[in-house]
């Protein structure tokens, strides 16, 4: 059995639909299930809607709008009689959404999943319609019907007990019929109430699904031939990696390389499962393969971050920095849902850079104040280099004043701004 994953941007429009059907009819073996995100940016959409909403915006019901025109007219486009029930089907799933709009906002959180996993669930029907329709054989699944999460909202952290437990006994029959279409990201509790698994989470659902039904291996078709050394967005010359060790792979998503969600390798690895990573546009070509590996990269990889803020947290009367105020400090940051990107501890002070959420940062200084001296740098740089040498990290670092740094064996990384001197 075999898992395929195809992100937003393969179903941004029509034409990205029929081409996932051709990769579908010529590229897959039987038996299989597919998963699917919510076209486009439809997810950042629907976001801006639950914001409205929860603001008292007047734009909560032109933002829904524009949403609903945007999957009806991919739908026209792929289906010529307007009689087909994907129409029917469509509206369904978007009055769910009218239905919370017409209470008053409360709990931010479980609304915003209610209204989000909207996405997913039309996009699947819109997909599986489709296939039904050209032919290819296929049935909907509602993915919340297996993946069973505790009940924190926007981050749904699964049950995996439950989740295998119905996955074998109800999921593994159907796909053993024929293909089946279900969505990523989305989740249920024990109470049936929807739950998401935190953004990008669609390839994390693939992994899921592919462990509890023991496939074979799960491919995600992206609109990249693969996983590169780097982002083509802040490098020029950037290499296709064509086999990568689990073991690398995790490095590279935690440090922030955006091809794959950070928690999806875990469970392909322990199950010993391999994961395709491929490209919708070029289907033909073999792209990535992520499994067991002992080779190490024979290039370096670059993770790139921009808008970082580096926070250097410093006691008030000179004591040194111990176990006992990095678990405080461990602790305040956790309450705040921040991810440390790097970190550094010296005896008078303990560094880190992290994303640039003004809200959130705001009330992090806030709160590591009341028992600190806190310094912060905003607008930085953090680059990770994997497998690197002196001379990368000498090209990297070309007109940059570097304000951190950390080397382990095999990985190397620098909170560094622009150098205004070089250009002077
Ligand atoms: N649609 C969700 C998002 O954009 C999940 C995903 O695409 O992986 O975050
Ligand atoms: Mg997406």
């Amino acid at each position: 059995m075999e898992v395929f994953k195809f992100g937003g941007a393969s179903v941004k429009n029509a034409e990205g639909v029929k081409n996932i059907s051709q990769i579908i009819q010529y590229h897959s073996s039987h038996p299989l299930l597919i998963v699917v995100s919510a076209m486009g940016k439809t997810t950042d959409a629907l976001e801006r809607l639950t914001k409205a909403y929860f603001e008292g915006l007047g734009s909560v019901h032109e933002i829904f709008e524009d949403i609903k025109t945007y999957h009806f007219q991919i739908a026209h486009e792929l289906f010529s009689d307007g009689t087909n029930p994907v129409f029917d089907d469509i509206s369904n799933t978007f009055v769910e959404i009218d239905w919370i709009l017409e209470d008053e906002p409360f709990n931010f959180d479980y609304i915003y999943d209610q209204i989000v996993s909207v996405g997913e669930l039309v996009s699947t029907k819109i997909v599986s319609h489709y296939l039904n329709y050209t032919g290819i054989k296929s049935q909907w699944a509602d993915a919340r019907n297996y993946i069973q999460t505790d009940n924190t909202y926007r981050e749904g952290k699964v049950d995996w007990n439950k989740t295998r437990h119905l996955a074998e006994a109800q999921l593994l029959p159907l796909v053993q019929q024929q293909i089946v279409v279900t969505q990523g990201f989305i989740g249920s509790t024990s109470e049936n109430f929807t739950t998401t698994l935190g953004r990008e989470g669609s390839d994390y659902s693939a992994a899921i699904f592919a462990s509890c039904l023991q496939a074979s291996a799960v491919t995600i078709w992206k609109d990249v031939p693969g996983v590169l050394n780097a982002d083509p967005k802040w490098f020029d010359h950037t290499e296709l990696i064509p086999q990568l060790s689990y073991h690398d792979a995790i490095e590279l998503a935690y440090y922030g390389a955006t091809v794959i969600h950070p928690k999806t390798i875990k469970p392909l690895q322990n199950n010993n499962i391999p994961l395709h990573v491929r490209s919708f546009l070029k289907p033909d070509a073999a792209g990535t393969t992520i499994g067991h590996t002992e080779k190490p990269l024979r290039v370096p990889s670059f993770i790139f971050k921009v808008n970082q803020v580096l926070i250097s947290i410093l006691p008030k009367d000179f004591s040194f920095i111990i176990e006992e105020n990095l678990s405080q400090i461990f602790d305040i940051l956790h309450q705040h849902r921040i991810k440390v990107n790097t970190m550094l501890n010296s005896a008078l002070s303990f560094s880190i850079s992290v994303d640039h959420d003004e809200e959130k940062i705001t009330k992090l200084i806030a709160a590591l104040s009341v028992t600190y001296k806190v310094k912060y740098n905003k607008g930085m740089e953090l680059v990770t280099i994997r497998y690197y040498d002196q001379q990368t990290i000498g090209r990297v670092t070309e007109n940059k004043k570097v304000l951190l740094e950390v080397r382990s064996r095999h990985t190397c990384q620098m909170v560094m701004k622009d150098n205004i001197q070089a250009f002077e």
